[in-house]
């Protein structure tokens, strides 16, 4: 697991640009790179090279062990009266009727389908519709919670936080301090996209910016609590819109630690307005993952949606910095096959998950939200594993 020798061998390539041997060695050392660094990774870093260097680091920080956990999801509705144009859901607004929007009762029904399960969180955002404001969410959470105590709430984004607080005339601090109230455990990182305004303003313009984005994490943090952080790429975006991206993130984790993890999402270009831009390759997809890796010194994982990248480049991920990859989510989540996704319909069973992640010789750990490990699966044998199937099983052998 001593991933320092190939790192040395890179540093002792004498055709490797002087930057980027400057860059292996404070990885190496385990110092931070600069901004015009990191914008050097993005122009000219090799998938090789990046994924050398990001695995180390993965590999440092969390050896082999890889992340997932038992959630779902529920989506109040898929309207959204905003228009961002990489976005399936803001279309429907013109079609109402082809939608839907849940009731509390009905988002109540959803997730009492889920009470016999072993599930540890429950994952809610959707649209932004007027009759989803304060009162609404806060007393869907307390129902949660009375319902069903331990069940870990992790909602909205401070897209929907930003409307839903303005339309009450409260305070982004008063506002999450009521939502704490109400029983919200944690946030995701959704509606990050690109805080740039040269990019945020044609993609995701009249949703809250860049900066409200962060000072809502911000004040989530100071309350104690946890979030995610996610960033769109690979659309219309240059890569110094990602650096910027990736210093802000960075910034504000120096100042209260309340990141966990952050997850790059690819965008893809079905069933929205911006059908007409090329997706990015796998080749940038990977290279992305461990740009992140690099860059983000101060977030403790990396994590890969399988749903949206498919289960082939899940695994691949974990070669270039990825320590997670989400849960075992059913086909309660709509927002990522309706944007044309791998996963049309995204339900991995837990066995199937374990194994994906055995299969790349890796150890798969059941986490909850907030990374407690629930269970070590390196060693369980499942039923299926001691049918006999006519061959053996050959060991993973690890490049
Ligand atoms: S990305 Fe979010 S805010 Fe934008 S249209 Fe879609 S659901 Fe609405």
């Amino acid at each position: 697991m001593n991933s320092s020798p190939t790192i040395n061998f890179i540093i002792n390539n004498p055709k490797l640009n002087p930057i980027l041997k400057t860059i292996a060695q404070k990885v190496l050392a385990n110092e931070r790179i600069s901004e015009e660094e990191g914008l050097l990774l993005f122009e000219q870093g090799e998938l090789g090279y990046l994924g050398a260097l990001a695995n180390h680091i993965r590999e440092k920080k969390h050896g082999n062990h890889t992340y997932f956990n038992r959630n779902f999801h529920v989506e109040p509705t898929n309207i959204c009266l905003y228009t961002c144009t990489f976005c399936s859901y803001s279309r429907l607004i013109k079609k109402r009727e082809e939608g839907w929007e849940y009731t509390l009762n009905e988002i109540m029904d959803i997730i009492k389908q889920y009470d016999e399960k072993p599930v540890t969180e429950v994952h809610i955002v959707g649209g932004v519709l007027p009759q989803y404001d304060v009162p609404f969410y806060t007393e869907l959470f307390k129902t949660i919670r009375q319902h069903r105590p331990e069940l870990h709430i992790k909602a909205l984004t401070p897209v929907e936080y930003h409307y839903i607080f303005k339309k009450a005339k409260i305070s982004y601090e008063e506002g999450m301090q009521q939502m704490l109230e109400a029983g919200l455990d944690s946030m995701p990182g959704g509606g990050a996209e690109i805080f740039h305004p040269e990019i945020r303003d044609q993609i995701a313009g009249g949703k809250c910016t860049g900066e409200q984005w962060l000072r809502i994490h911000e004040i989530w943090h100071k309350l104690g609590k946890r979030s995610n952080a996610t960033m769109l790429y690979g659309h219309i975006e240059e890569f110094k819109h990602r650096i910027h991206h990736l210093e802000a993130l960075r910034q504000l984790q120096d100042k209260t630690g309340g990141f966990q993890t952050f997850i790059p999402l690819k965008f893809r270009n079905q069933n929205n307005e911006m059908s007409h831009v090329q997706e990015s390759t796998v080749i940038e997809d990977l290279r992305n993952y461990a740009i992140s890796r690099i860059y983000l010194d101060n977030f403790d994982h990396i994590k890969a949606y399988w749903p949206m990248i498919g289960r082939t480049t899940a695994q691949m991920s974990l070669a270039f910095g990825v320590d997670d990859i989400d849960g075992t989510i059913d086909d309660t989540t709509k927002i990522y096959s309706m944007a044309g996704a791998e996963e049309q319909n995204p339900a991995l069973s837990t066995e199937e998950l374990v194994k994906m992640i055995r299969l790349v010789g890796r150890k798969p750990i059941e986490r909850d939200t907030l990374y407690n490990i629930v269970k070590d699966y390196t060693d369980i044998v499942f039923e299926s594993d001691k049918v006999f199937k006519g061959y053996v099983s050959l060991p993973v052998v690890k490049p």
